[in-house]
């Protein structure tokens, strides 16, 4: 399985304190179309869309749909702002994954996220997919700052049915985020007392808990202008070259893993939405 992680490294609707992407705020040729053609023709299975909000980015509606009738699995991490009442229909058609993030209940969202009243955008968002039978994905960075949220997060969390996968992600000091390390660093014995009161439970969902030091390196990136760039042990990103450069299949080529091994089963067990022939009926 190989998957690319395709980041909008431009800019985010949001500016979490904890981010590890490092924002330019240039201005640039925004590629992800073209992008999404050349992951197709390089044999990828799986383009996730990260980098804050997709949706908040022109190009993101139109190379998704791209990717979804070319039959690659389809994987969204967004932090649902820009989410609209007419994107609902959209992710039922074209998403296979859809991972929205979310760090505690209520001001405890908001306040790590830096956003007033997002919480209760999640929330509508996340009870809007749940009548319409939308699985999804909930991701959450456990932090010393919301570590005292996490089990009221939990019991939220198991009220609604649509709620396939929690991802449980220890605060990565990884490049930016190295800044606040002081604010948001939670030890590995931290992490493990916080979650442990999980090892008694049997919630309907799938628990994934991602430990900074279990990180693995050979994920494979892709910003919206084609840089191709991977991460190492040591929390840096390392750039490979152009999606479009002649010899990109050869440099892939030569990473240890093209997927991380822990987070394969997510998409084998996701139920794909096979692209028919002749479209969606309308
Ligand atoms: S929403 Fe995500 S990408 Fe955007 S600033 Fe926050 S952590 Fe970074």
């Amino acid at each position: 399985m190989k998957r690319l992680i395709l980041t909008y490294n431009q800019n985010c609707n949001l500016s979490c304190d904890f981010c590890y992407i490092n924002f330019h705020y240039e201005k640039i040729e925004d590629k992800t179309y073209e992008i999404i053609k050349r992951a197709i023709s390089l044999n990828f299975d799986i383009i996730t869309f990260g980098g804050g909000d997709a949706f908040s980015k022109k190009s993101f509606r139109d190379s998704c749909i791209l990717a979804k009738e070319n039959n690659l699995v389809t994987h969204v991490d967004t932090n649902g702002l820009s989410i609209k009442s007419n994107d609902f229909d959209f992710i039922k058609k074209y998403v296979d994954v859809i991972g929205i993030s979310l760090d505690g209940i209520g001001e405890y969202h908001d306040d790590l996220r830096k956003s007033k009243n997002l919480f209760s955008k999640i929330n509508s968002i996340i009870e809007h997919m749940e009548s319409l039978n939308i699985k999804m994905k909930i991701n959450t960075i456990l932090t010393e700052k919301n570590k005292d949220s996490i089990y009221n997060l939990y019991i939220y969390l198991t009220k609604f049915k649509n709620i396939e996968r929690w991802s449980i992600y220890q605060f990565f000091p990884l490049s930016v985020a190295k800044d606040y390390k002081d604010m948001f660093e939670i030890s590995d014995e931290n992490f493990d007392i916080i979650l442990d009161f999980l090892n008694n439970e049997s919630p309907h969902f799938k628990i994934e808990k991602f430990k900074f030091r279990d990180r693995v390196n050979g994920y494979i990136f892709c910003d919206e202008e084609g840089n191709v760039y991977t991460n190492s042990l040591e929390g840096e990103y390392i750039h490979l070259c152009s999606i479009f450069d002649y010899h990109v299949e050869e440099i892939i080529s030569e990473l240890k893993e093209f997927i991380n091994p822990k987070t394969s089963n997510r998409y084998v067990s996701t139920q794909k939405k096979i692209y028919p022939k002749n479209g969606w009926k309308k």
